[in-house]
């Protein structure tokens, strides 16, 4: 195995793979209806990657030091026999874990077959419980019951399972300690995210940030926090563990508090393209490399080049002037998965 390193010194271990541009939801921050209406051109079922494809790109990152999959999307549970290619990446000798990230509407029929498949661990993005702040923020497309019937029957399947809200101001910051009591109960370790100024079309603004101190302030005034270690590290949320032993949160802090230097993770997009920033601009074309009947080498050559020259630190240095440059030129969230 190579170990790959970049210009800050960072390995390559974590793919996140998109595996459909498309999703059944329209939340605000991500996918608005507005722009993301009837006419947009999603891309084309040839123009995505196919099974055999994903599973010989996983094959190559793992012989550069990859060992977690993560399969985002768009909605990922809308790509058709999911479960078949689950099971293809949980065969690949040296991946140890394959997660996803899902807004949960169709988790209730894939949870179990996702399970044994090999997956191993679910991300759920709920909002809210409040059924008309959710509806709002997801597009007018989601019921809350319906996510909540999803979570249970992953954590029945025995998926570990944890759940993201993004947290807007105005939008559904008063349900922070709501979401926070519920989810303790249900013993899921919940993650607050702060909202992000990715892709071009969401209207970002700073004012509409929730901090993690303030999120956490918040939460400790009913339930005191203590921070926790990382599990390892590069994970991406700061942990917090409940003083009273029950359970535990998370936050992650890419605007306030952000982690950079620790980054680890390349993502595919749909269509093949590799991005090593969740804020980049442009990818790199692997598609072509594998329809054009390139060897290995010659993939393998060109991923290690991107890692090896890659600076990106973007949440590090973000400020009026790096958002300014950036303005209308970053790659949607919906296409490279969050
Ligand atoms: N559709 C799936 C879902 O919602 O979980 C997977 C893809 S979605 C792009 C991945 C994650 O990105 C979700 O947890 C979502 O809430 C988060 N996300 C999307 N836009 C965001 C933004 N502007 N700021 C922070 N998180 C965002
Ligand atoms: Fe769809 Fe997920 Fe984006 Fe919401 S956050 S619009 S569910 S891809
Ligand atoms: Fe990684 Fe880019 Fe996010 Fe920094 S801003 S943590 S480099 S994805």
């Amino acid at each position: 195995m190579t170990n790959l390193q970049d210009q800050l010194h960072r390995p390559l271990r974590d793919l996140r793979i998109s595996v459909t541009d498309r999703c059944n939801f329209r939340c605000r921050y991500c996918m608005p209806a507005e722009i993301f209406g009837p006419d947009y051109a999603f891309l084309p079922s040839d123009k995505i990657l196919n099974f055999d494809e994903i599973e010989r790109l996983v094959k190559i990152f793992v012989t550069l030091g990859v060992k977690k999959v993560r399969i985002t999307g768009g909605e990922p549970l809308l790509r058709r026999d999911l479960p078949e290619l689950i099971a293809r990446i949980h065969r690949i000798e040296g991946v140890e874990d394959i997660a996803l990230t899902t807004n949960g509407s169709l988790l209730k029929k894939y949870a179990q077959p996702l399970a044994q498949a090999g997956l191993s661990r679910v991300s759920v993005s709920l909002d809210s419980l409040d059924d008309e702040r959710f509806f709002e923020m997801n597009g007018h497309r989601g019921k809350v019951l319906t996510v909540l019937e999803g979570i249970e029957k992953a954590a029945e399947a025995g998926l570990q399972v944890k759940i993201n809200m993004v947290v807007q101001k105005g939008k559904n910051d008063q349900d922070i300690v709501t979401m926070a009591q519920f989810f303790k109960e249900k013993h899921h370790i919940l993650r607050f995210i702060e909202y992000m100024d990715v892709g071009n079309s969401n209207g970002w603004r700073l004012d509409d940030v929730v901090s993690k101190k303030d999120i956490i302030d918040h939460i400790h005034q009913f339930s005191p926090l203590q921070p926790v270690a990382p599990n390892y590290k590069g994970e991406v949320a700061t942990r917090y563990q409940y003083q009273d032993a029950q359970g535990e949160i998370g936050v992650i802090s890419s605007v306030t508090d952000s982690f950079c230097s620790n980054c680890s993770r390349a993502r595919l997009s749909a269509e093949g393209s590799l991005y090593t920033c969740l804020f980049a601009t442009a990818g790199t074309d692997l598609r072509e490399l594998l329809r054009s009947g390139q060897d290995d080498a010659a993939i393998i050559k060109c991923i290690m080049n991107v890692w090896e020259t890659r600076n990106d630190r973007y949440s590090d240095e973000r400020n009026e002037q790096t958002i300014a440059k950036r303005k209308n030129s970053k790659i949607e969230m919906s296409h490279i998965g969050g």
